[in-house]
């Protein structure tokens, strides 16, 4: 019988880890090759040393410990996640995921088992997007372009600093690709950052996809005009289009998209009214539209129910209406064999377990063009996560480690 992981030891590793840019509200401020990152990456490093793991950084910054197979050219099964964090996040938000693949790679150097794969856990730079967003994967997996290096979301001057900090060039981002037919599979475990695993009193998800995500800038143009001359029956106000827009979005989101296991979102994260003032009627609302569906189907419908409602809200108050596409990315589904290895370790250890999307973004997204890629969830207390109220109860994470480790074995065909 196979054994379980060393509880007490990943414990020890997770409240060490936690110490490493600890703000002193219970979380921590990590951002991508920040000097914490690069003292928890160093760190991290040692600690897998120390385990008798073979250690590596790759030119992108990955850093990954390998417990290689008796075969030299085994494929090799990745398990990670990143130690990187949101600014002030959460201490278990991917530093649960790299910790427990650390534990997986020494509870199997231990026992000794026979791998037919190399395993290679690794800790992915820069998944939250401090910089660029799930930078580290997006190398390995070769889908990076120079384009998103010249214009990442965190700003040039972010990167180039961080780049000079943790000694990687561009350069060496564009060449960190990986060879597909290197790789056996993918795995990570990670916390739900939602509400549902925990409001049902279930311990283990079973990634079945992430959502893809579309945006749109809509712009209502109206007419400018005083606000105390102009008589309410006369004004074509851009605000109130876009107003309307809002509330009804919801409305429709709620009453014809599926919220149990598909989770349709909407969000207007952005109203900008213009010229902007106490006494002037908006002559011009622009709304950044941004919705979420696990199937690119469902973001077909979404689509198309959201722009034919923003035609409507705009002829409703006489208004005219532009429409522009400010990109977004197709659903992720996960693999189904992974899925499979996920549910039969979690049966192995008569731990309930259910299927569920992910509506954050991973590094599996990556990774599952390449390879099978599969992801473990454990419940977050009441759904917060990227706060350093997000907390994880440690037999949940203990339990989750212990699928990970079963789930590998039997993704790399060990039974
Ligand atoms: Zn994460």
């Amino acid at each position: 019988m196979l054994s379980l992981i060393n509880a007490e030891r990943f414990r020890e590793d997770f409240d060490m880890l936690a110490r490493i840019g600890a703000t002193g509200d219970g979380g921590v401020h990590r951002p991508c090759w920040s000097p914490a990152h690069l003292e928890a990456q160093r760190w991290w490093l040692a600690r897998a040393a120390e385990a008798g793991l073979l250690t590596r950084t790759d030119s992108a910054g990955n850093c990954s410990a390998i417990l290689p197979s008796s075969i030299s050219d085994a494929p090799t099964l990745l398990l990670g996640s990143h130690t990187d964090s949101v600014p002030n996040g959460g201490r278990f938000d991917g530093a649960l995921g790299v910790l427990a693949a650390l534990e997986v790679a020494r509870t199997l150097k231990e026992s000794g088992i026979y791998l037919p794969v190399h395993i290679e856990v690794i800790d992915f730079v820069d998944e939250e997007g401090t910089l660029v967003g799930i930078l580290g994967s997006k190398a390995l997996a070769g889908t990076l372009t120079a384009e998103e290096l010249r214009t990442p979301r965190g700003g040039r001057a972010a990167l180039e600093a961080g780049l000079a900090r943790a000694g990687v060039t561009e350069a060496g981002l564009l060449a960190a690709r990986r060879d597909p037919a290197s790789l056996a599979g993918y795995l990570e475990l990670h916390i739900e950052q939602g509400p549902n695993l925990a409001r049902r009193g279930i311990p283990i998800g079973i990634v079945r996809g992430i959502v893809g995500i579309r945006s749109f800038r809509l712009t209502y143009h109206g007419q400018a005009n005083h606000a105390g001359t102009t008589p309410m029956a006369q004004r074509v106000d851009a605000a109130l289009g876009a107003a309307a827009f809002v509330l009804t979005a919801r409305e429709l989101v709620l009453r014809d998209f599926s919220q149990e296991d598909a989770p349709c979102t909407v969000n207007i994260g952005q109203m900008r009214l213009e010229p902007g003032a106490f006494n002037v009627i908006p002559g011009k609302a622009e709304l950044a539209l941004e919705f979420r569906a696990p199937e690119s189907e469902q973001l077909n419908r979404l689509e198309k129910m959201l722009l034919s409602l923003a035609e409507v809200t705009a002829r409703q108050f006489g208004l005219k209406l532009t429409v522009e596409d400010a990109g977004g990315c197709a659903p992720t589904p996960l693999s189904a064999r992974a899925q499979a290895a996920c549910a039969a370790a979690a049966d192995s250890l008569a731990l309930a377990h259910t299927t569920l999307y992910s509506g954050a973004g991973h590094d599996a997204m990556s990774l599952a063009p390449l390879t099978p890629a599969g992801m473990i969830f454990i419940p977050s207390r009441d759904g917060i996560s990227h706060s350093p109220r997000e907390y994880s109860e440690w037999d949940d994470c203990v339990n989750g480690t212990n699928v990970l480790l079963r789930a590998a074995l039997n993704l790399a065909g060990v039974s």
